[in-house]
């Protein structure tokens, strides 16, 4: 393969943010808060898991980091723990000259996102990524957020200043959270970048590359189009779908499986459309089973419930929703359906 990227940039009104994969990834927090925050406090808001595992090396790489732990899981991610991290931080005297640091998975990276975006309007934000999910998705791109019922119906757009990504802490991480952002570089393969493929379907497959070119396809639609009014959609390919299900499982299967049996679901609209070959949709299958993900609905969800879920989501515009479509690999359509025509394509 070619010269490995290390740095990535995300230019936004609100700054710039600067993504980077970096071996030893306290070692690069240290240097990074001695060059830019030098005299700050560090406030590192994790979760029990992550916390539990990188306890001591936080310690020792920041002595002086005070350190806030949420119970690990989705049903941290609301306003009241957000709220009570507020509380924590001002009892704890921080002020806008500190910084957070958000360390754990998507669900930290969110959170913490949004606290610092809200406390006293606004401090300095570093997000150190620890579950693949994260690094190549939910700490790039400037989303934070806060659940209330549905998933991030409150939120910010608030880019970190920088996103340290150290594979190193993958080590750690659970196989199955593993395969959920397996899911999520399979979806930049098949729509924006078509030589991921042969890195996710190599017998013993290299993270580095995997890590480098989903960061980079998501950094470059970002840089595009940050606040979703067009390029961005790209990225719910199988979201439409996988978000539905996810719910209707309730939570059962992760939003990694999820959006693999969505991205499944997309092409089978696609072939449908005509749009799409066999052997493509084929391809995307066995990329997806190669990394032990669902490809199939599960018997206790039906396709009508699923449907019926897709057009009450939040994404509708009027009678139309949008689906994104994969032609080729690395290539990528917009259509909109309405809920019949959607029906007769699935059955
Ligand atoms: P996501 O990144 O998929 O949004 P979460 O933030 O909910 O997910 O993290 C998924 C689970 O993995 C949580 O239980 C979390 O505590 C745990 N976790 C995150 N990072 C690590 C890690 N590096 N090692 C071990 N467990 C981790
Ligand atoms: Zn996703």
């Amino acid at each position: 393969m070619g010269r490995l990227r290390h740095c990535f940039i995300i230019r936004s009104p609100h700054g710039n943010s600067r993504i980077c994969i970096k071996a030893e990834g306290f070692l690069e927090l240290q240097k990074y808060l001695d060059k830019h925050h030098k005299g700050g406090r560090v406030a590192v808001i994790s979760d029990t898991n992550v916390a539990g595992i990188y306890h001591d090396r936080i310690k020792s790489a920041l002595p002086e980091a005070d350190i806030f732990v949420t119970e690990a899981g989705e049903k941290s991610k609301t306003m009241k723990v957000a709220e009570a991290l507020c509380a924590d931080l001002l009892e704890a005297g921080f002020t806008r000259k500190d910084v957070v640091v958000g360390l754990g998975g998507g669900m930290i990276t969110d959170l913490a996102g949004f606290v610092a975006s809200v406390y006293m309007r606004g401090v300095p934000f570093i997000a150190m990524p620890t579950t693949l999910l994260a690094m190549i998705d939910a700490a790039v791109g400037g989303k934070t957020g806060v659940n209330l019922g549905a998933k991030n119906i409150i939120g910010t757009f608030y880019p970190a200043e920088a996103v340290l990504v150290d594979q190193a802490f993958l080590k750690t991480l659970p196989e199955r959270e593993m395969k959920t952002g397996m899911a999520e570089a399979i979806k930049y393969a098949t729509i924006l970048d078509a030589s991921l493929e042969r890195d996710l379907i190599a017998n013993q497959p290299d993270l580095r590359p995997i890590l480098e070119k989903s960061i980079a396809a998501k950094v470059q639609v970002c840089n595009e189009d940050l606040k979703e009014s067009g390029l961005r959609k790209v990225l719910n390919f199988g979201h439409t779908f996988g978000h539905a299900i996810e719910y209707l499982s309730r939570y059962k299967l992760t939003h990694g499986e999820a959006i693999s049996i969505g991205m499944v679901l997309a092409n089978k609209i696609a072939q449908k459309l005509g749009r799409q070959s066999k052997a493509h949709g084929d391809r995307i299958s066995e990329m997806l089973k190669k990394h032990g993900l669902p490809t199939e609905v599960p018997k206790y969800i039906k396709l009508k419930e699923v449907i019926e879920m897709v057009y009450r989501d939040k994404k509708m515009d009027g009678q139309k929703v949008t689906f994104i479509l994969s032609l080729g690999m690395g290539q990528h359509k917009i259509v909109k359906l309405t809920p019949d025509e959607l029906m007769k394509m699935l059955k």
